[in-house]
């Protein structure tokens, strides 16, 4: 079943819907790594091997390519294997543009990996059309994008940069994860490929790591699963259900998300110990015109600095409900410290450059009650003061 009426259906129905042999309302666990065949080359129903095809991964994969209104869906072992796999479309001598400020893992696999293998990238400020264009020459083969981007929120015009990236033959690749399907569906905008972490939001339960990939048309879809299926970097079975399972919730969670998530911005900005906020789902902060034409809302990612007065580290230590931790998008809430933590890998002169600097904070909102999470806020920033 596919496509049903609305998303909130879908995220239950979509895909494989439960199990046509024994009518079990979930899809099993196929906990298996192989097939019998009944003679030489007569598998049943085409299952063959767990790496090539899983049926409880395939239930995954059917379900996101639906979600993202794509062709043909990928489960991988994490994002980074997801994003991996999807560079591994490219040749060496091929050159890809990246958000300037894109996931850290995305940034140093291209930099100490596929740099060995001479495809190169060069990051520019998608938020900017004609910063795009110039960069464009004839080795492009891609732009890859982030919006949000992390840990600035910074908002990418996606119909704007796909059709510029169509025009000059070149594929669009979005990683969806800040903002989910529920909120945001690129290939509508004119993406080729969406890729996900699922071990955020999609997951939601800070209990997986997985990554999926969605395809526009079947031709890179053939092509990717050939890479899926030739590196081997796939989701298992039970981790598969996890998703499967934790995907169900996505609607119910992200609206508490981005409810908490608005109030907590909104308290922020008005805060005195705060020097500036960083969040598209607000008015009058900049990238929500755009991003209110591309997707549902602001989503649910917030960053913000504390002004020079208040000290970080104290910040963190004194948090009773937020926890100080790696990773977004589940329902507890959760703060980093981008400049030593998700964007270690990028080198300090870029990070001051692009705003990632010491005093900066990023609040991933999770779906505990609004009061206990600004109190929890308040009374850290109180203590942090020096
Ligand atoms: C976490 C993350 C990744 C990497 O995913 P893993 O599941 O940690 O391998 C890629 N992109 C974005 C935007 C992320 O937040």
């Amino acid at each position: 079943m596919s496509n049903l009426k609305h998303i909130e259906t879908d995220l239950i129905h979509a895909g494989i819907d439960g199990d046509s042999f024994t009518g079990s309302v979930n899809v099993p666990i196929y906990q298996t790594s192989t097939y019998q065949q009944d003679g030489i080359g007569k598998t049943r129903n085409g299952w063959e091997y767990s790496r090539t095809g899983n049926p409880t991964r395939f239930a995954l994969e059917k379900l996101i390519a639906d979600l993202e209104h794509g062709s043909d869906g990928f489960a991988f072992a994490s994002g980074m294997a997801a994003v991996t796999a999807v560079l591994q479309l490219f040749n060496s001598g091929d050159k890809i543009l990246i958000t300037n400020n894109v996931y850290g893992g995305t940034y140093r696999v291209l930099d100490r990996i596929f740099s060995r293998f001479n495809l190169s990238f060069e990051s520019v400020d998608t938020s900017n059309p004609d910063h795009v264009r110039q960069k464009i020459t004839p080795d492009v083969k891609a732009i890859w994008i982030e919006s949000p981007a992390n840990p600035l929120l910074t908002i990418t015009d996606l119909k704007l940069i796909s059709s510029i990236a169509y025009e000059n033959q070149l594929l669009t690749i979005v990683d969806n994860t800040f903002m989910t399907p529920y909120l945001q569906n690129p290939l509508d905008l004119g993406a080729d490929i969406v890729v996900h972490s699922a071990t955020k939001y999609l997951g939601g339960h800070s209990d997986l790591i997985a990554g999926l990939v969605v395809t526009k048309d079947s031709a890179l879809g053939k092509e990717l699963a050939f890479i899926q299926n030739a590196t081997g970097g796939v989701l298992q079975p039970f981790d598969s259900f996890l998703l499967i399972r934790g995907i169900k919730t996505l609607a119910l969670r992200m609206d508490r998300h981005v409810e908490n998530a608005v109030k907590i911005a909104r308290h922020l900005d008005n805060h005195p110990a705060i020097k500036k906020i960083y969040y598209p789902g607000l008015p009058y902060l900049p990238g929500y015109e755009i991003n209110r034409r591309q997707a549902k809302n602001g989503g649910a990612m917030i960053s913000f600095e504390l002004k020079k007065e208040y000290n970080v580290e104290q910040f963190f230590k004194s948090l009773q409900i937020i926890r100080l931790a790696e990773s977004l998008g589940g329902v507890e809430s959760l703060v980093c410290h981008p400049a030593t933590m998700t964007h270690a890998s990028i080198p300090e002169d870029l990070r001051n450059q692009l705003g990632i600097i010491q005093n900066l904070i990023r609040l991933s909102p999770g779906i505990e009650n609004i009061k206990d999470l600004i109190a929890d806020l308040n009374q850290a920033i109180t203590r942090s003061k020096v």
